[in-house]
């Protein structure tokens, strides 16, 4: 049958939890401090072996300067791609370098604000260089997002079609980019590149490793330029499904760090830093959206209706994606009702689950989406007016903190004129 690799647990019980509302009404996402932090554990126990490695934790995902703080604390930096993640980061502590500006389509606001605290810029583009120069002025470090197109699918098909994306640069314009940029100054030099996401495989990733070890290789060839550090991206997946596995990151430092040794290593780039920029693997399956169910409606199908909506969570209604739900206090109870798990919208497809087989469900159950720590309040939105929900922040001591009261009425109303 299906084995069970990735087992859903909450970290509190129902009585607990009841407390917990009493204080703070549902909806709300709950993120889980220990868990966060031992996520970036693993990450940083992959690479130990390199001479200097960097999570720059991606901000987008869960952008909240209290989640972004307790990453720092523990030496992540941040991966920002827009000018309103350059300002959390900043309030989170987060400046100089610790900061990758990785966005696309970029405005000058956001390269001016980039230079102000120092952050690394990673351009989208070959002709970002003059505008960035235009609008911000040369830094003295630049990094470039490779596209490495069709050599990513190259009898290999779990990746998608990176020549498909509009991002990075091409591998010609990889090269003309690290010489334009050399003749206006620049005199240190990163490569990055993002191609996989939500992967759990470990194969994508040593693939991803070893071309952007072998273009290092040829850049230090062809232009002398011995690239500062290279950083691998995000990408790296969670188990949404409980019988799925989650990255074996061991095996992924492991065999990242083969490829180091055999391809950096005899080109004399000992030296190379290695970053990634993950996201969901850092904060997804630390955080759960815990709502309460309002309706049962019986109609050519059954439906539960909660307190909470697509503009609390749009995975599921967005990619068809599947979140684990369970009811508090029924963990154990038997699977023996099927039904759709609806939000409120006037949109068919907000249901975070369709044909789910739950226990029986009461009205007032709470129930448990899982893995809502990445990509889940971040996506919200206000169509229907619907309002974006609190986010609290369970603490390894056990404290409960409000790191983002709920959306009021009031602020749905500010930017109103009449
Ligand atoms: C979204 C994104 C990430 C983070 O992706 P995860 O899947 O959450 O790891 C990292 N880098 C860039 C450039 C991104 O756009």
């Amino acid at each position: 049958m299906n084995e069970i690799y990735s087992p859903k647990t909450f970290p509190l019980n129902a009585s607990e939890l009841r407390e917990v509302i009493k204080k703070f009404p549902t909806p709300f996402h709950l993120y889980d401090e220990g868990t966060i932090r031992k996520n970036f554990r693993r990450l940083r126990e992959a690479f130990s072996w390199a001479k200097s490695f960097r999570e720059h934790f991606a901000v987008k995902a869960t952008p909240n300067p209290a989640i972004v703080k307790l990453l720092a604390r523990d030496g992540a930096g941040t991966d920002c791609s827009s000018l309103a993640e350059l300002l959390i980061s900043e309030k989170a502590g987060v400046v100089g370098e610790k900061i990758m500006l990785t966005s696309n389509d970029t405005p000058a606001d956001e390269f001016k604000k980039a230079r102000e605290l120092g952050a690394i810029i990673n351009l989208d583009d070959i002709t970002h260089i003059e505008y960035l120069e235009e609008n911000a002025g040369m830094p003295e470090c630049l990094s470039f997002r490779y596209n490495p197109a069709d050599i990513m699918n190259a009898g290999n098909d779990i990746i998608g079609k990176p020549a498909e994306a509009k991002y990075g640069l091409t591998r010609k314009q990889i090269f003309d980019a690290y010489k334009m940029a050399r003749d206006k100054g620049v005199n240190r030099f990163g490569l990055h590149t993002m191609v996989a996401s939500n992967e759990r495989g470990t194969e994508t990733f040593l693939l991803t490793a070893q071309i952007m070890f072998e273009l290092a290789a040829e850049i230090k060839n062809l232009l002398g330029i011995e690239l500062e550090f290279i950083n691998l991206g995000g990408g790296f997946g969670i188990p949404y499904r409980p019988t799925e596995k989650p990255v074996d990151f061991k095996a992924v430092g492991e065999g990242i760090k083969k490829l180091y040794e055999k391809i950096l290593v005899p080109s004399g780039l000992e030296n190379i830093a290695i970053a990634t920029e993950s996201g969901r693997a850092m904060t997804g399956n630390a955080g759960w959206l815990v709502s309460t169910v309002i309706h049962e409606k019986n109609t050519y199908k059954n439906y539960i209706g909660l307190d909470s909506c697509m503009a609390n969570l749009m995975r599921p209604a967005m990619y068809g994606a599947y979140h684990h739900i369970t009811i508090s206090g029924k963990e154990n109870a038997p699977l023996t009702n099927v039904y759709d798990v609806t939000g409120s919208l006037c949109e068919n497809n907000d249901k975070f689950a369709i044909d789910r087989a739950l226990p029986k469900i009461d009205i007032g159950d709470v129930l448990i989406i899982h893995d809502t720590g990445a990509h889940g309040h971040a996506m919200g939105f206000n169509y229907n007016g619907k309002l974006r929900s609190a986010e609290l922040l369970l603490r390894e001591d056990g404290n409960i903190e409000m790191i983002r009261r709920a959306e009021t009425l009031d602020d749905y109303f500010a930017t109103l004129n009449f």
